[in-house]
């Protein structure tokens, strides 16, 4: 847990106890641009997030709660400008609303364990699940997978 987590009292990447907690306590915990894109339901500008073209081998968590949300093996490049994954980490780590805003039909993901906006879920996706989950990287926080490295290590 970096220094910029220290307002946050929910955060943790262990406890999967459901996050419930005001907006006004969100507001004290994350930072501005965080608290816009997880609250206020904002969008990041297409490749301008840190992870859209981001291919290190690891794990995607919320950075609102720090519930792990994706893993790198199920990211794939997509042309769109935000981070993209064709499946989550596992069944309950996302949940699903129907968003009609802006005369779209889309379909909102969010952070299974604090209700964190995470943007939208499409179906132009590549198989297996031809699903297009297009995060917006500001919610992300990754994690490189250690053990990987030191098996690569140990290798040489
Ligand atoms: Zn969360």
């Amino acid at each position: 847990m970096d220094s910029s987590k220290s307002n946050n009292p929910v955060y943790s990447n262990t406890d999967s106890g459901k996050v419930d907690i005001s907006d006004e306590q969100w507001k004290k915990a994350l930072p501005s641009d965080v608290y816009h894109i997880a609250r206020e339901k904002g969008t990041e500008r297409a490749f301008t997030g840190k992870y859209w073209d981001h291919k290190d081998v690891g794990t995607y968590y919320c950075a609102a709660c720090g519930n792990p949300l994706f893993n790198s093996n199920g990211k794939f490049e997509s042309s769109c400008g935000w981070p993209s994954f064709f499946e989550p980490i596992s069944k309950g780590s996302i949940i699903y609303a129907p968003d009609n805003s802006y005369g779209m039909k889309r379909t909102e993901v969010m952070c299974g364990r604090c209700r964190a906006h995470l943007g939208h879920v499409f179906e132009d996706g590549p198989p297996p699940t031809g699903l297009r989950y297009c995060i917006n990287s500001v919610i992300l926080d990754f994690e490189k997978a250690k053990g990987l490295e030191e098996k690569a290590r140990t290798k040489k």
